[in-house]
């Protein structure tokens, strides 16, 4: 498509046909035709805070994503804001995007990555001595090379819990150089669903626009949450919601998919949320989050199939992260790590990322076979020991045999 025609859709998308509704027949045809449409179909938006960026309300998350040309017809279906991690497929996602992204007007997505320090201990949540700012500058620019871009449009500081880490000074300073040399357009953070504090000081930080975080309808903390979010929508941030389908299913056997529609629907109601990051992978998920973005009015049934009402909801895959158990533990194992790992590996079915998880919960053998009682309790109901003896079978497990 030529750079003229998509500028001229989407100004005209901007100033006037906000809420058209996308009909599927022409979200196929924008899919199949790819760079030879005329128009690439708008779907509804919101600005993403003071970056003023109008972005679809779901965006991609390319966690899961296994060929770029997924990426490129995400981007003809009308998907303008794309994730990454240096930590998804050790760099190779980063590649994978960057191709699929290759040789589209520059301004016409928004590219976010994200990149976490070294010397930043995100199990501790604390900074080490070993940070150094060269060492993240130079992590951020091999980012960059592995996009084959000069810059991205949102640097992301992800896992980051605690206020003080959120304004730790060299942080600060490092990530506001980055965008000074022209390496970044904004800056964000990305945190878990239990940390309030870290959304309110990066608000008070001044420096940060974004904020990415976990938020679905199984959070514990809603009420607070909602404040803190309030406050850093009315300091300008923008706010991304991620891990918002909490798992994809209710059980371990996949026998029970959670209702994804309702889901999402249940987040885009906190209208301080500008888009959802969702990993999607396949065609077919991109067309039903594509076709439920136009009612995002949740029906009774809806309602009951989320158990938002139900006093004996499952505990479901979905782990809060509220860290509680971890005092719990003798031996100090990094359950809230373990838990996300189970997580990607029973819900997504992404078995590479949940192995990649579990060896950064530092688990490489089954520490709970050494324990005959667990007095380990969890808020959200889960049998901990179980999951962990389960779980840790994968932590061996050669990489070739995780490929999809
Ligand atoms: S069984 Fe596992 S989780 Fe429970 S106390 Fe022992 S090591 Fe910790
Ligand atoms: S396992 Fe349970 S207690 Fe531990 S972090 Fe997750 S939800 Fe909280």
């Amino acid at each position: 498509m030529q750079k003229s025609r998509r500028r001229e859709f989407l100004k005209k998308s901007i100033m006037g046909i906000s809420g058209a509704a996308l009909v599927p027949g022409t979200l196929n045809t924008a899919i199949a035709k790819g760079p030879q449409q005329k128009e690439i179909p708008y779907l509804p938006s919101r600005t993403l805070g003071r970056t003023g960026i109008k972005t679809p309300v779901i965006s991609l998350g390319a966690q899961s994503v296994t060929t770029p040309g997924f990426v490129t017809a995400a981007y003809y279906a009308g998907i303008k804001l794309f994730f990454s991690a240096t930590y998804y497929g050790e760099g190779n996602n980063e590649i994978l995007v960057g191709k699929g992204l290759k040789g589209l007007p520059r301004d016409s997505y928004v590219l976010g990555t994200a990149v976490p320090p070294i010397g930043f201990d995100e199990r501790e949540d604390k900074f080490a001595k070993d940070f150094t700012p060269e060492a993240f500058v130079k992590k951020t620019e091999g980012s960059l090379k592995r996009f084959g871009l000069d810059y991205v449009d949102i640097l992301l500081f992800p896992q980051v819990c605690k206020r003080e880490n959120v304004l730790y000074e060299p942080m600060l300073k490092v990530m506001q150089d980055l965008k000074k040399q022209g390496k970044t357009k904004f800056l964000g953070i990305a945190t878990h669903d239990m940390c309030e504090d870290a959304i309110m000081a990066a608000a008070d930080a001044k420096i940060y626009d974004v904020i990415m975080i976990a938020y679905n309808y199984k959070v514990k903390n809603k009420e607070s949450l909602d404040k803190a979010m309030k406050y850093a929508a009315n300091a300008g941030l923008g706010i991304l919601a991620i891990k918002t389908t909490a798992g994809a299913f209710w059980d371990k056997k996949r026998t029970k998919p959670i209702n994804t529609d309702a889901a999402l629907k249940w987040v885009l109601q906190n209208e301080n949320v500008s888009s959802i990051v969702s990993g999607m992978s396949s065609i077919e998920e991109l067309k039903k989050n594509l076709a439920m973005i136009n009612n995002l009015k949740m029906s009774d049934q809806e309602v009951n199939d989320l158990k938002l009402a139900s006093s004996d909801s499952e505990p479901g895959l979905y782990c809060q992260q509220c860290k509680k158990c971890m005092p719990q533990c003798p031996h100090n194992l990094q359950i809230p790590t373990i838990m996300r790992s189970y997580m990607y590996a029973y819900g997504y079915k992404d078995m590479e990322h949940a192995q990649h998880t579990l060896l950064e919960a530092g688990l490489t053998g089954n520490p709970c076979q050494k324990c005959e009682v667990c007095n380990v309790n969890c808020i959200s109901g889960f049998n901990i020991k179980e999951r962990i003896m389960d779980i840790s079978r994968l932590a061996n497990v050669p990489g070739e045999f995780l490929k999809a």
